[in-house]
């Protein structure tokens, strides 16, 4: 049995892809990561090295610290929502359609918990 690429139908062996939608929507997407891919990878690992950096200076800077991890945190939830590209394994697992969602539904859960944070900030001050 073979799966879609993109959706995750059933197709036939002969098949990549099981209609013209789903390879045109899939090339849309290789497209988008080859663009953007480079800079996205860029901007996570400094929101994902801001979050660490953010929650050590919350010891004894605790305004500035909570603005950096949230900052991160929201920045980085942005990213993936508007940029939503998963792993290679993730594609392979569930198909590029579903592996986007997952993408997207950790960016809104990431930014949440940077506003979450920042809700705090305004708590402490
Ligand atoms: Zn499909």
């Amino acid at each position: 049995m073979k799966l879609c690429d993109y959706c995750g139908k059933e197709i036939s062996y002969f098949e990549q892809y099981c209609s013209d939608d789903c390879q045109a929507a899939a090339n849309r997407f290789y497209e988008r990561y080859e663009k953007f891919g480079k800079l996205f990878t860029a901007v996570n690992t400094v929101c994902v090295f801001g979050i660490p950096v953010g929650l050590f200076l919350m010891s004894f800077l605790k305004i500035l610290g909570m603005s950096v991890a949230s900052g991160s945190c929201v920045f980085l939830g942005l990213m993936l929502l508007f940029f939503p590209f998963p792993t290679e394994g993730m594609i392979k697992k569930f198909k590029i359609s579903k592996a986007v969602k997952i993408v997207r539904i950790f960016g809104v859960a990431v930014m949440l918990l940077g506003l979450f944070i920042a809700g705090m900030l305004t708590f402490w001050m």
